[in-house]
């Protein structure tokens, strides 16, 4: 559902529960997507990934790799090779490019905090709710950041990266994953995230998730992942949340 007006959050709330039979929900965990949710820094990832990926001789668009956002590095790289050449290169060679990749991304000036989104952390943790971070990012020039920035809301025990899951999203692997770290059911969870593959992980996995449209993805594509509700930016999202917990938690 796209958000227009705060009768569909208790309406957002409605739906989800219809649809995986929940009763009652106790909110508790925050599945926190980075890039592009916590991070304003896919424009950096899209350049970097260009610069990569064009000196291995592919043809490729620079905002594609914005589609691909959510996926783990790896998987870009064997879905690019296999579109030019047919064949994907071995563990070792995905394993230099990536972090090639990551150097290139490094590189940049380092991207801010998204707006809003360090005023929602913290109002999670004001109620309770613990954030775990849930990405398919290695890229360590963030996740080192994550605590200064974010005044150490996400604690080390607490983050599914791409060193351990196998799938990454779109696959619902990811979100289990953070739901059994903090040792929460799914419909006592929310995932926060801005990508249409991270969205459909989380509505894969059963959480109710909220997207936030936060780069030119249309709401559109967000709602058809199977978002529980779009927001147009983080602000609105960071606005109507404690409203949108009511109604979860009641
Ligand atoms: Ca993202």
């Amino acid at each position: 559902m796209i958000f227009k007006d705060p009768s569909d959050l208790q309406a957002a709330v409605n739906a989800y529960r219809a649809k995986t039979c929940t009763t009652r929900q106790h909110i508790r965990a925050a599945l926190c997507d980075m890039d592009g949710t916590l991070y304003d820094s896919m424009s950096r990832h899209a350049k970097a990934w260009y610069r990569m990926i064009t000196e291995q001789g592919i043809a490729c668009d620079e905002n594609e790799f914005l589609m691909y956002e959510g996926m783990t590095g790896a998987a870009t790289i064997r879905l690019l090779f296999q579109r030019a050449f047919g064949t994907v290169p071995d563990e070792a060679r995905i394993k230099e490019l990536y972090h090639l990749k990551t150097l290139y991304f490094s590189e940049q000036p380092k991207p801010d905090p998204m707006p809003g989104a360090q005023h929602l952390v913290q109002y999670f943790r004001r109620m309770g709710i613990r954030p775990v971070l849930v990405t398919g990012s290695g890229q360590t020039t963030l996740l080192n950041r994550l605590d200064a920035d974010y005044n150490n809301a996400f604690a080390a025990d607490l983050r599914v990266t791409a060193h351990n899951v196998t799938k990454g999203k779109p696959d619902p692997e990811p979100y289990l994953k953070g739901l059994e770290m903090a040792q929460v059911c799914a419909s006592d969870a929310i995932v926060l995230e801005n990508a249409p593959l991270g969205v459909e992980s989380g509505a894969r996995a059963g959480i109710f998730t909220i997207a936030v449209a936060t780069g030119p993805v249309p709401l559109q594509a967000l709602n058809d992942a199977g978002a529980s509700i779009v927001f147009s930016s983080m602000p609105q999202c960071d606005k109507y949340f404690p409203e949108l917990l009511f109604c979860l938690n009641t």
